[in-house]
């Protein structure tokens, strides 16, 4: 290529991918280098395989509950292989979506590592080849961080989990996140006992208070196990497993895995050449609209560790093409996104959570309801749902939503219409409820909770705080 393309994308996740298509249909000339399979941590070892995972950990429940409603009880067996070929078909079918829609769009898909060799100029490994380009986007996402302790390299990472030979009977995950409460939840019902070993005293640190407890009795009741105020300081083998130590004790188990965070996936892409400077936590400095220190370098999506979800990347990749390669120029809003932890139960929140609304506002009113939803009330289970609206008594407006429960996710999303649009309380309550659903305590819940004079504190910050 001797002419210079007019966007050279690093990356084939989803911001990465969108931002392609996107400038390619305003007419743009664009190439994009991935160097392993496209969509990215979400499509390859993210939200859709987990996904997947999740749904079939749950018909552990749906065959526990079967016998309730009338059925008579299901011998089910779990397959493991079975399940793992089943989703990678389906990985490999989206990730040939995703292939077609780059050259449908008319993008130059290049296999190839790249890097910056200057602000204008992109190197491919793969060939030496290098690429001249008018602008570069950077959208290549987050890696698992590892913890500095011994014997760290012997646990797995949410990289490997999904194409585990076979399961183990116990194992042990560390973290209090988004992927070590989903992995806990999901894997103690395909049959492995978990234990959960976090620092904090409550999982989800970011998350409502009340969502916090309600998910913690929840996953103590299936059986996972949950060790809070504890730090993995060693991972030894032992027999034919391993021994995990800690700062309080140790365990013998058959599997390490550590969901700890992640971290942006700067190394080696030769930002400190083109003048792209990172911020303190190693992320790629942005403004609002996606632009690094670099005059011709823009950044979206986890690299740049605004909010790491995948349809915030996506947002930011098609506001960057809108702005740079067609005729409307925006930002992705990042206030008020949705997100759904998918455990089981399910959480769903958007918006403040209570002790954030209290530390902004002078008065605010909390609507709290927990009850059982229909699918266990002929049941013995006694798990419940808990529904909660955050609300500023002087204008009325509803700041936070926040679910525990069946559905929570996909009550969240349209949830987050309304609260977005700055909706009231009396507004929920204008509208008719649709009976009998869990749903229709969002616009049934009558009275405040008394107030509480041990308001819940804020913690420290996350991304999603
Ligand atoms: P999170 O940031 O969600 O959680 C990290 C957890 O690890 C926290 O509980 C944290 O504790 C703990 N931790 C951090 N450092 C250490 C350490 N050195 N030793 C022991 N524990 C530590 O990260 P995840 O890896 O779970 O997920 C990464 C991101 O991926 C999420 O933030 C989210 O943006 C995204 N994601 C989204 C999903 C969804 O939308 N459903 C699903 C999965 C991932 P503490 O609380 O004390 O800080």
């Amino acid at each position: 290529m001797t002419e210079p393309v007019d966007l050279f994308v690093i990356g084939g996740g989803s911001g990465g991918v969108r931002a392609a298509r996107i400038a390619a249909g305003h007419g743009a000339r664009v190439a994009l280098a991935e160097e392993y399979r496209y969509g990215g941590t979400c499509v390859i070892r993210g939200c859709v395989p987990k996904k997947l995972l999740v749904l079939a950990s749950r018909f552990c429940d749906e065959f526990a509950r079967a016998a309730d409603f009338g059925w008579t009880p299901v011998d089910a067996r779990f397959d493991w292989t079975a399940l793992r070929v089943a989703k990678d078909r389906e990985l490999a079918r989206l990730e040939g979506l995703y292939r077609d829609g780059l050259a449908r769009a008319g993008v130059r898909a290049i296999a190839s590592r790249a890097s910056l060799e200057g602000p204008d100029t992109v190197r491919l490994s793969a060939t030496g080849e290098c690429v001249r380009a008018r602008r570069v986007l950077i959208a290549t996402g987050g890696l698992p961080l590892r913890p500095d302790i011994p014997g760290a390299e012997l646990a797995i990472t949410s990289n490997e989990v999904f194409d585990l030979p076979s399961l183990p009977a116990r194992m042990v995950i560390e973290g209090g996140g988004f992927i070590a409460v989903e992995f806990a939840c999901l894997l103690q019902r395909l049959g492995v006992q978990v234990t959960l070993v976090y620092r904090g005293d409550l999982v989800l640190r970011c998350f409502d208070d009340d969502l916090r407890r309600h998910l913690d009795a929840a996953m103590r009741e299936a059986g996972i196990v949950i060790r809070t105020g504890e730090t993995i300081t060693a991972i030894g083998r032992h027999g034919g497993g391993f021994r995990v130590a800690t700062d309080r004790g140790s365990i013998d188990t058959d599997l390490v895995m550590v969901a700890i965070g992640r971290v942006p996936n700067t190394q080696g892409l030769g930002l400190e050449r083109a003048g792209v400077a990172l911020d303190e936590r190693g992320a790629i400095r942005v403004t609002p609209d996606s632009r690094t220190t670099a005059a011709n370098v823009w950044a979206v999506g986890d690299v740049t560790d605004r909010v790491a979800l995948t349809p915030v990347a996506i947002r930011e990749g098609h506001a960057f093409a809108d702005s740079e390669f067609g005729d409307t120029r925006w930002v992705c809003d990042h206030e008020d996104v949705p997100v759904a932890v998918f455990t089981t139960p399910e959480i769903g929140a958007v918006g403040l959570t209570e002790a954030r609304a209290r530390e902004r506002f002078a008065r605010i009113d909390v609507y709290r309801s927990r009850f059982r939803p229909m699918g266990n009330v002929l049941s013995a289970r006694a798990e419940r749902m808990l529904v909660k609206l955050v609300v500023d008594r002087d204008s009325d407006r509803v700041l936070g939503v926040h679910l525990c429960g069946p559905d929570a996710a996909e009550m969240i999303q349209l949830a987050a219409i309304p609260l977005k649009m700055g909706a009231t309380k009396r507004q929920f309550d204008r509208t008719i409820a649709v009976h009998p659903t869990a749903a229709e305590e969002l616009v049934t819940m009558r009275e405040p909770v008394a107030d509480d004079a041990d308001a819940p504190g804020t913690g420290a910050r996350c991304t999603l705080c």
